[in-house]
């Protein structure tokens, strides 16, 4: 890796930042605060927030087993999606690398921020090719953006992959775990003390079932993190967002259940699924979501909004095509949409070689089935 004052951006390595009053008194004993115009009136959302969110990162820390200053919370892990481009690359001049096709984000930043973003397109198993992605890379590449599970394939990415690059690439790389809590696998944050090129994000929006209060993680050594801290918004996650995950976090136990239902659910789901004969391929999954090939997409997502059922239509993604993303509900919310897929009226002709993949236990995908179904399956 290149030094990090080489990678980082010099006006944000030379940035002074905003010091708050609540960066400048951190105590919380003091009887009389008269220091930050606000209103006396109104306890407690008259007060500005910890802006560095100090009570909550203690909590994920233990829960994540990695030390607090090696965490970053933000508006979303989108926050500090963001925060990457703002932070490394110079608009105009460098680059950042992805994989193709994968979480839309990562082009939009660099788009907002002016920065040339460079897509690898995967195979057709959606898994990418580390020497692709290093013929990507040139002197100004300064992020390497990986997504494990992807989305919108949902699969795991292989790691050998990953790894390589992390040894090789002299750059900052970018591993999106939003759907680690499906994956069945490690996360990269067993590898953040001995990589410090290595940014992990995960969010509450997933797993957590927390989408609403808007609270995501960015995970990596103390210096990147120090940085991130600079340049956030001060107040970057209010006061209502701080408390409800504090609540969240003291009950995790939960999250563990709702994962095993969801993991449950995936498997019926992806294999009923499978059986419509609408239903042309659908792809394995290790995420709360699975990708699935149709013999229309347009047409079955139209419909299914008739029905009041939104599936996601990615089909004008690359390697997408006529494929639908759909995300794991509850089980009835799971009967409804294959009940109304069995109505439509494409699902009554049958289907030849339709090819199931579906994911075995604890996550793992591991079994590929080549069956015969008919809509009367
Ligand atoms: N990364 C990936 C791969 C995602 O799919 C999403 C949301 N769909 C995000 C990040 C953003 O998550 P958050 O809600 O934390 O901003």
């Amino acid at each position: 890796m290149k030094e990090l004052k080489q990678l980082v951006r010099p006006n944000i390595w030379s940035l002074s930042p905003y010091t708050s009053a609540r960066d400048e008194y951190q105590g919380k004993d003091a009887k009389v605060f008269l220091d930050a115009n606000e209103n006396p009136y109104n306890d407690p959302v008259n007060r500005y927030p910890d802006p560095l969110q100090r009570d909550l990162k203690v909590r994920i820390a233990a829960i994540k087993d990695v030390p607090v200053q090696d965490i970053f919370l933000g508006n979303g892990s989108d926050e500090a999606i963001d925060l990457m481009y703002r932070i490394f690359c110079t608009p105009g001049v460098d680059n950042a690398v992805a994989i193709e096709p994968t979480y839309g984000m990562y082009g939009v930043c660099a788009d907002i921020n002016g920065v040339e973003y460079r897509r690898v397109l995967m195979n057709d198993d959606f898994q990418p090719s580390y020497d692709k992605i290093m013929a990507a890379v040139d002197a100004n590449t300064k992020l390497v953006f990986f997504c494990s599970p992807n989305n919108p394939s949902a699969n795991n990415i292989d790691r050998t992959v990953i790894d390589r690059v992390l040894d090789n690439f002299d750059g900052i790389v970018i591993v999106d775990e939003a759907y680690i809590d499906f994956a069945g696998v490690p996360s990269y944050l067993r590898q953040l003390e001995s990589r410090p090129n290595l940014i992990v994000l995960q969010t509450f929006s997933k797993a957590w079932g927390m989408a609403g209060i808007r609270l995501g993680m960015a995970f990596a050594q103390p210096e990147i993190i120090g940085i991130m801290n600079k340049v956030k918004y001060p107040y970057n996650i209010n006061l209502l967002t701080q408390q409800r995950a504090m609540e969240e976090v003291m009950q995790y136990n939960r999250v563990q259940g709702w994962v095993d239902s969801i993991l449950k659910e995936r498997t019926r789901l992806m294999e009923e699924f499978a059986k419509l004969d609408c239903c042309i391929k659908v792809y394995p999954s290790d995420a709360n979501f699975f990708l699935a090939r149709v013999k229309d997409a347009a047409a079955t997502y139209n419909y299914l909004v008739d029905q009041g059922i939104i599936v996601r239509n990615r089909s004008k993604i690359a390697l997408c095509g006529n494929s639908l993303r759909v995300t794991i509900g509850t089980a009835p919310e799971n009967n409804a949409l294959i009940d109304s897929l069995k109505k439509f009226s494409s699902c009554t002709k049958k289907n030849q070689n339709v090819v199931v993949v579906f994911s075995g236990p604890e996550g793992r995908q591991s079994e590929v089935k080549r069956s015969e179904f008919s809509a009367e399956n």
